[in-house]
């Protein structure tokens, strides 16, 4: 057996960066910038008034109540035609050019303006810089602002837009393929005959795939025969940035994704015993440079070894950066005992998270633990490391494994 830390190394070291793309900020929304971005131009452009009010001169308002001339209205979107001199205030509205010789604006609340509509009395007296935006207050020319491995939100994408960008230089996102295997596999919902038991694996993977912002490809079910497994891999190999799958990896008389595997991949596939439970055997390699991972067929197994193994190596083909790859670990109380026997083995338990009062994350097993029993995991928002030994007793720390996108 390899330890966790080993084979995830292996794993996700042997998946870099897919290259960078050019792609319009509409389809950017969780993409991985593989540029810095550098502001060419101020944000906001130029000084805008933050109220609707009069642009005036803050000296001129010391004695406040004072009355000043109106020479003219400023709307936003409207050109700078008029300027503001001693004695003089001009109507403004939010978002209009702050005009030349003004350093402030009035609120219109602090105002009234003459029957005539010429003059303005300015109630409270004003400082230099109220109520208006500076140019380049947000990012001035120049300025850094996000960096090469950032993922993009919706924040991102509206400081891009501000900066005139339309376009964004980020990696590419992995197309990843799903597949099952096993003769015992029903994937139609249609009555179950004798040994027979539901594919959960593929749509729970691909249902993994799409909430951590993969784009994912269906390879479908294929038979536990080398010819049928064969196929199903070319094609994802042909569509696919990696390829999943799921059964045939273990030690069984039928386990043919392992023998596929090794004839296409040759040296390049490893398999590993890995000091885990659940999800130990893995294999994993690159098959004409496509990342392939073989994950156990035990339903929750399969989804271990995905969080473990398959996201890191994912996302750092995301473009993310070494410190972003994994889930959040964290230490928590555990509320009850985790029990176990020494097996060499680190367990991934299942478990539910809860943040009490005393600040802290508190867990409890998330039900039945055994590798096909799915409902734990689903219940599940956190993994609870234990490591190998008696276990973890009740109101002792326990680390965990946040299962939370990030
Ligand atoms: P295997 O490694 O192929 O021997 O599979 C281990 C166990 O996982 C067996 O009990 C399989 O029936 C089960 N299994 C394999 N693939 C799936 C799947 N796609 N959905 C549900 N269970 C599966
Ligand atoms: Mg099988």
């Amino acid at each position: 057996m390899i330890s966790l830390a080993e084979a995830r190394d292996r794993v996700v070291g042997a998946c870099p960066a897919l290259p960078p793309i050019e792609a319009p900020l509409a389809d950017a929304l969780g993409l991985v910038l593989a540029q810095t971005v550098v502001a060419g131009e101020a944000v906001p452009p130029f000084a805008s008034s933050a109220m609707d009010g009069f642009a005036v001169r803050a000296a001129d308002t010391a004695a406040a109540p004072v009355e000043l001339r109106i020479v003219g209205t400023l709307a936003a979107g409207a050109a700078v035609g008029v300027e503001v001199d001693t004695g003089q205030a001009v109507r403004i509205m939010t978002g209009a050019p702050l005009p030349p010789g003004a350093d402030a604006v009035v609120m219109v609340e602090r105002t009234s303006t003459s029957a005539d509509g010429a003059a303005v009395t300015v109630e409270v007296p004003a400082r230099p810089g109220d109520h208006f935006r500076p140019a380049g207050e947000d990012l001035r020319e120049g300025d850094i602002v996000f960096a090469a491995g950032t993922r993009l939100g919706p924040g991102h994408i509206g400081v891009l837009a501000n900066l005139g960008l339309t376009t964004a230089l980020v990696h590419c996102l992995p197309v990843v393929g799903v597949l099952s295997t096993g003769d015992e596999l029903v994937a139609d919902g249609s009555p179950l005959g004798p040994a027979q038991i539901r594919d959960s694996n593929r749509p729970a993977l691909l249902a993994s795939l799409a909430q951590s912002g993969f784009a994912t490809i269906d390879l479908g079910v294929a038979r536990d025969d080398e010819a049928s497994i064969e196929a199903a891999i070319e094609n994802g190999l042909a569509r696919c940035d990696a390829v999943i799958t799921s059964g045939g990896v273990s030690m069984g008389d039928f386990d043919y994704v392992k023998a596929v595997l090794q004839r296409r991949g040759g040296g390049a596939m490893s398999w590993m015993q890995v000091a885990i439970r659940p999800a130990k055997p893995l294999a994993f390699g690159l098959i004409d440079g496509i990342p392939v991972f073989g994950l156990p067929g035990n339903p929750v197994s399969s989804l271990v070894s995905f969080e473990l193994f398959a996201r890191p190596a994912l996302r750092r083909m995301m473009g993310l950066p070494d410190d972003r790859l994994d889930r959040p670990r964290i230490v928590a109380v555990a509320d009850e005992a985790f029990a176990r026997k020494p097996d060499g083995k680190v367990h991934f338990v299942r478990a539910a998270a809860a943040w009490h009062t005393d600040g802290r994350l508190h867990v409890r097993s998330a039900g039945a633990q055994s590798s096909n029993l799915l409902v734990a995991m689903a219940r599940a928002d956190a993994l609870a490391v234990v490591p190998d030994g008696d276990g973890i007793e009740a109101g002792a720390d326990v680390e965990i494994l946040r299962l939370v996108e990030d």
